[in-house]
């Protein structure tokens, strides 16, 4: 096999602590494992890759030499020793990693997800479920109890969810006896190995159905259209999620079942923009308005409320109205809705409006004092005109 940097096929630092290798190497092992990639050669050999560099990083003293040495870092690696010495690199095959694997006692939760059923018996459990759940922001604001339609497999009730036919039950799997793996110890002057593998006659369940319901064919369970509850808290956002445990699709025949995964998304508001707590609305006034001030209303996602426009309130301006926004997710305040002042501009004037205008236009308050009239009086002053 090539040498790659066991660092790097646990895809850790090289300060890593050996907490974090064990978890690097327990998620790829349970990826790459034989029994999960039935005849890859690929996976195979990944699985193998992974379990060396486990073996040599997580020993401090293997780990420390690895570090001066790299891959050349002689004998008594472990694993097996080389073929009589030689240059001393350190072999490390399948059947290692697998007993490295099952030693690691990484083998009980390996099959634990399958083995939830108990009494010896190996149920498969159901896949999970994922719904998207798109919620106005009023919904988001207050919380909701939403009715969802989902279609899922569940328990057939024409045999209870055995799989038998009524008057027949399902016998032990002759070639497991009901445990749903079969092992192979292979004795070799090295020791003892144990493979462990999915049993190949009843594919993991234990059991054996002779003669299946008519209903289910035999698989326990049947598609159905069922409504379920979920209670959405306040102060979500889209991509948030919730797990409905065990409301996902039941497992073949008795198997427990797997959960319902909701996934938060947002509708788009009519007159709201969602700004993590807060909510941004855009309001038009007029000129009068920006230069009087007004009290108006504006929709909140509570209903209308109050808002004061101070006289010279023009556009651009941003009036907070504290607490009108949503809920924070954990329970603790509310953001604001902020009020973006936008000026509504009339396209035409009627030539009563256009006189108003240009005597305002005399008076010397309205003038803006922009840069331009600066930059010419300077010029003036600075040239003696
Ligand atoms: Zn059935
Ligand atoms: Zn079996």
């Amino acid at each position: 096999m090539s040498k790659h940097d066991y660092y790097e096929i646990l895809g850790v630092s090289r300060g890593a602590s050996q907490d974090d290798v064990k978890k690097a190497y327990r998620k790829l092992a349970m990826q790459y494992h034989p029994d999960r990639n039935k005849g890859d050669a690929a996976a195979e050999e990944k699985f193998t890759e992974v379990g060396e560099a486990y073996a040599v990083l997580s020993d401090p003293d293997k780990r420390a030499r690895y570090d001066r040495f790299g891959h050349s870092m002689g004998q008594g690696m472990g694993g097996r020793p080389s073929g009589g010495g030689g240059h001393g690199s350190f072999e490390f095959d399948l059947s290692d990693a697998l007993r490295q694997f099952m030693e690691g006692g990484m083998f009980g939760e390996f099959f634990g997800q399958q083995q939830r059923g108990g009494r010896g018996s190996a149920r498969v459990r159901g896949n999970d479920i994922q719904i998207k759940l798109p919620l106005t922001l009023e919904e988001v604001s207050e919380g909701v109890r939403k009715t969802l339609k989902v279609k899922r497999l569940r328990p057939c009730d024409a045999c209870k969810g055995t799989g038998s036919a009524a008057g027949s039950s399902a016998t032990e799997c002759p070639t497991c006896r009901g445990q749903g793996q079969v092992r192979q110890v292979s004795r070799t002057i090295l020791g003892q190995f144990v493979n462990v593998q999915t049993c190949p006659q009843c594919h993991g369940d234990g059991k054996i159905v002779a003669n299946p319901c008519t209903t289910c064919s035999g698989e326990g369970r049947v598609r159905k259209e069922e409504t379920v509850h979920v209670d959405i808290p306040a102060g979500v956002s889209a991509g948030h999620y919730l797990s409905l445990r065990g409301e996902g699709n039941a497992g073949p025949r008795g198997g427990p079942a797997g959960d319902l995964i909701v996934i938060i998304d947002e509708k788009e508001h009519e007159y709201f923009e969602r700004d993590g707590d807060h909510v941004i609305y855009k309001l038009t006034i007029s000129i009068p308005q920006m230069l009087l001030g007004d009290s108006v209303e504006v929709p909140t996602l509570s209903g209308r409320a109050k808002l004061k426009l101070e006289p010279g309130t023009g556009p651009g301006k941003i009036l907070r109205m504290r607490g009108k926004g949503l809920p924070a997710v954990n329970g603790y305040g509310r953001g604001d809705q902020l009020v973006e002042i936008q000026l509504h501009v009339p396209k035409k004037l009627s030539s009563q409006e256009r006189e108003m205008i240009e005597k305002l236009n005399l008076s010397e308050n309205f003038r803006a004092t922009g840069n331009e009239k600066g930059f010419f009086e300077r010029m003036r002053e600075a040239f003696g005109q």
